[in-house]
């Protein structure tokens, strides 16, 4: 429940520019009592779906809105803002990555057969949606089709593929797309209080999502990055080998040197077919990713991203990986991409 306390210290802040059409849609469907039961919020990691959701609940919730937000004043507000709304539910599996447990859907299942207690809306936030095996999904079905009036259930998913269709069709789907640069440029630029350049260059690193680049900044990130740049580099120049190197990242976040490599490689693979170094996105390695670029073939290039995806995958399944030899196959992988 920290985290979720956490993330409702927020609950008043403006809805992200990028996603006042979805907010627009919620509150026209709201206002004229035309708000399903179960809305869907489905886009990639990092773009802030979930604070769009506390934001719905925030204003479902709310006594007396005004200009279309939450007034901020009323028992419902202070209680969001002190973390302690008696009506608000929020499921996430007990560790993350995880699953979602069909003793936890039950446990859901019971809060929604109470009353509100505040004589509002209740609101349930689920995240992921597609953390929910067949069981929880199945526990779900019923409270999905008939949640009780004024309930709201808000599920968020990073990966609609994964979402299982019996979820998926009771739910209204609300599309949040990676803002464009134009909404993303500035609004970092704001929280970071950085140049342009280098909220343009954050932001290509993390593949667009503006809070992913805020975290990664804030939460020393860019300083991993450094290192396995230049780890990357030392294994192409014979400085080091791919076993010292996973021992070296082995104890970081492997998901995020994952995705980091995967970045590198699509810049090799756009060096590759087009030549331009305007292209590439980790514009300080362009040495380096030149070089490899030059020296493999993008058959090679594929294949490695291929299976980074799935590492990536099974990481979020957890299988319980062994890190150490999963970041070593990587590794030489990547060091035999310039390998005849
Ligand atoms: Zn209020």
């Amino acid at each position: 429940m920290s985290e979720m306390a956490d993330r409702y210290h927020a609950l008043n802040a403006e809805v992200f520019p990028w996603f006042l059409p979805q907010w627009q849609r919620v509150l026209s469907l709201f206002d004229q009592n035309r708000l399903p039961h179960a809305l869907l919020l489905n886009g990639a990691p990092g773009i802030g779906k979930a604070r769009l959701a506390e934001s719905i609940a925030g204003y479902v919730m709310c006594h007396q809105p005004v200009d279309s937000k939450a007034c901020g004043h009323c028992r419902s507000c202070e209680l969001l803002a002190s973390s302690g709304h008696p009506d608000l539910y929020y499921l996430q599996p007990d560790e993350a990555g995880k699953a979602i447990k069909v003793d936890q859907v039950r446990e859901l299942t019971e809060f929604m057969q109470n009353t509100a207690q505040q004589g509002g809306y209740r609101v349930v936030v689920l995240e992921p949606a597609e953390a929910m095996n067949i069981s929880a999904a199945n526990a779900l079905l019923k409270t999905l089709e008939e949640p009780g009036k004024d309930t709201l259930l808000i599920l968020i998913t990073h990966q609609l593929g994964q979402v299982l269709p019996t979820i998926k069709s009771r739910c209204q789907r609300l599309d949040c797309a990676i803002p464009s640069s134009e909404q993303s440029v500035p609004w970092l630029m704001a929280q970071l209080s950085i140049e342009e350049a280098e909220a343009s260059r954050l932001l290509s690193v993390v593949h667009g999502a503006p809070l992913t680049g805020l975290a990664f900044k804030s939460s020393g990130q860019q300083a991993l990055r450094a290192d396995l740049l230049s780890s990357l580099r030392d294994m192409l120049r014979g400085r080091k080998t791919p076993i010292e190197a996973a021992e070296q990242f082995v104890k970081t976040d492997v998901e995020i040197v994952l995705s980091l490599v995967l970045g590198v490689l699509s810049d090799v693979a756009r060096m590759k077919a087009t030549d331009e170094l305007e292209c590439i996105r980790n514009g300080d390695m362009e040495k380096m990713i030149k070089g490899v670029a030059k020296n493999t073939t993008p058959d090679k290039i594929f294949i490695l991203m291929d299976a980074i995806q799935e590492e990536l995958l099974g990481l979020k399944r957890r299988h319980n990986p062994n890190k150490q030899l999963l970041l070593e196959r990587i590794f030489l992988d990547w060091l035999s991409l310039i390998q005849p």
